[in-house]
């Protein structure tokens, strides 16, 4: 079995390869590992191999491995749905939310957010997919979404998140991309600062970049296959 050192480094190639591909700088694009299910032992093991940045769907197992890294002054995003009954547990262990979908999720870790830490860090989470997808906001509904969250005191709305069909060809992949890319386009020129596209997994990074991904979120590549219990 690959090591985490030596898949990260493929990892970074790959990234590095689309950027160039796509006329992009890589630094434009940044990489956010994806620890769900695996132990702190193996976070440990890549921040020891350079990296700073994880992703956590599940809100019990992420506050487990903040806590029990918390001296290593990682960044920690929540990539997961979040419940309204754990947005305060959410709130007090992340550093960012990718999956908000609903304004009421949105004021809630905006009240509940500490006024002594730094604003929560949040991506809409769009659904790209039409019927072939059931977490996202809907894209027509996404701007009404981006503003009100944009005005709530403890959360900085930084950009947009999609999980396209995960049996998509190339061509409908780009599409699903292209659509992320065009709607923080359009959410830009009404005045939203949005900096972030976070698109592209293990399988499909390389087309989220060349439609514009600032940050892909890759497990499977660098940790290896998940097995769920
Ligand atoms: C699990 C997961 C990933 C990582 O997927 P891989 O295919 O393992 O790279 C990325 N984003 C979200 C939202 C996930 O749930």
């Amino acid at each position: 079995m690959a090591s985490i050192i030596t898949n990260l480094r493929v990892v970074r190639a790959r990234i590095a390869a689309a950027a160039r591909a796509a006329g992009r700088d890589p630094a434009s694009v940044s990489l956010l590992a994806v620890s769900k299910t695996w132990p702190a032992s193996q976070v440990h093991a890549a921040f020891e191999a350079g990296q700073r940045a994880f992703g956590e769907n599940y809100v019990q197992e992420g506050t487990e491995k903040v806590a029990a890294l918390a001296e290593l002054g990682l960044v920690w995003h929540f990539i997961g749905p979040v419940q309204s009954n754990k947005t305060r547990l959410v709130a007090d262990a992340f550093d960012w939310v990718h999956s908000i979908d609903r304004l009421k999720i949105a004021e809630r870790l905006s009240a509940q957010r500490d006024a002594a830490r730094p604003p929560l860090q949040v991506c809409l989470q769009v659904n790209v997919s039409g019927e072939a997808s059931k977490s996202g906001v809907a894209p027509d509904e996404a701007p009404a979404l981006a503003h009100a969250v944009a005005a709530l005191p403890r959360l900085c709305l930084r950009g947009l998140m999609c999980i396209p069909e995960p049996d998509g060809d190339q061509g409908t992949l780009r599409r699903r991309f292209a659509l992320l890319r065009q709607l923080r386009e359009r959410l830009v020129s009404e005045g939203l600062a949005l900096d972030t596209l976070s698109m592209g997994m293990s399988h499909d990074l390389e087309a989220a970049i060349a439609e514009g991904a600032t940050l892909v979120r890759v497990g499977t590549a660098i940790f290896g296959e998940r097995q769920y219990p």
